[in-house]
């Protein structure tokens, strides 16, 4: 007869769809026979400090939050990792040694599918997009080194103060291109990012605008659009010779960084995609 903790034994209701991300991390948890669970619940931002309190309350390990609770949590942490703290928004708060910590898994993701193809260091980087994604992911961009990064977006206050901010926090130096129609990318560049919602499933024929001609076999493309994994942008960077990075990858290795941090366990990548690949393709 086991020992029964006093515990709080919960039943709630919600929609039955399936969470891509609850789908990915409890596949690696079933592969490796890792005794964790990894549920998902909607909060409302009026709600975010009691259910925070929950978690810590209920011996979490820890926790993924997306948007808008990203930036609010940092408030509920007793402290950030380096590129958390540039980044100024946390996805993955751990527990270490009884304090709880704030990472972001989003660029370091990225990067991990990144540095397999190139080595960021000393590269001109173009980024399309100012927003939560593209901000993580040139934060690390720029902690790896790379010499140069273009922002292209249409909102010209966001892309400019996420350019200032790279320019004064890291040694990275960055800069501002408004995006109005077709960008002509640089021949200098060798990483390009699309970093927006552009080409998000159900609107998949919306296009990244860049001109023509300005792809160029020499350019790894990367995308972090995880569904569908091939986006028309990616496709035109392949028709034109490019290397190219989907974004299944970047959400496969976000989540592989989330359980490494939480258990200590180093996830098989390959299961995390495949689980990830049914769900999409059922879409
Ligand atoms: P945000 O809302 O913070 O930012 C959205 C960005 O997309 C902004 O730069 C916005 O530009 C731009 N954008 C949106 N629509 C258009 C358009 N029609 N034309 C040009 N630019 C546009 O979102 P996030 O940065 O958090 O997420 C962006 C994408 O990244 C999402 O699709 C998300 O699924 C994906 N993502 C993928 C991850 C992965 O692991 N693969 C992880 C995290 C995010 P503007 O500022 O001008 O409005």
């Amino acid at each position: 007869m086991p020992d029964f903790l006093p515990a709080l034994t919960g039943c709630f209701a919600r929609p039955v769809a399936e969470n891509p991300t609850v789908v990915l991390m409890e596949a690696a948890f079933r592969h490796h026979g890792l005794h964790f669970r990894y549920i998902n619940m909607d909060v409302a931002p009026e709600d975010f400090a009691d259910a925070v309190r929950g978690a810590k309350a209920q011996g979490y390990v820890g926790f993924n939050c997306s948007l808008p609770h990203k930036v609010a949590v940092i408030d509920h942490l007793d402290g950030l990792a380096e590129s958390a703290r540039l980044i100024g928004a946390v996805n993955c708060a751990v527990k270490r040694n009884g304090k709880w910590i704030g990472e972001n898994t989003d660029g370091k993701g990225f990067l991990d599918s990144l540095t397999p193809v190139i080595s960021p260091a000393g590269q001109h980087v173009v980024i399309f997009g100012a927003g939560g994604a593209a901000r993580a992911i040139a934060v690390e961009l720029a902690l790896a080194g790379a010499a140069r990064i273009t922002l292209v977006n249409r909102n010209e206050e966001r892309g400019a103060s996420l350019a200032a901010h790279l320019g004064e926090q890291t040694a990275c130096a960055a800069g501002f291109t408004p995006w109005r129609g077709d960008f002509t990318l640089p021949a200098s560049a060798g990483i390009i990012v699309n970093a927006t919602s552009v080409g998000l499933f159900p609107n998949v024929d919306e296009r990244v605008a860049v001109a023509a001609g300005t792809l160029r076999p020499s350019m790894v493309v990367a995308d972090v659009i995880p569904n569908p994994p091939r986006t028309r942008f990616l496709k035109e960077a392949a028709a034109a010779g490019c290397r190219t990075l989907d974004g299944l990858g970047m959400l496969v290795n976000q989540g592989a960084k989330n359980i490494e941090y939480w258990t200590g366990a180093v996830a098989d990548k390959s299961v995390m995609r495949r689980a990830l690949e049914d769900v999409f393709s059922a879409v």
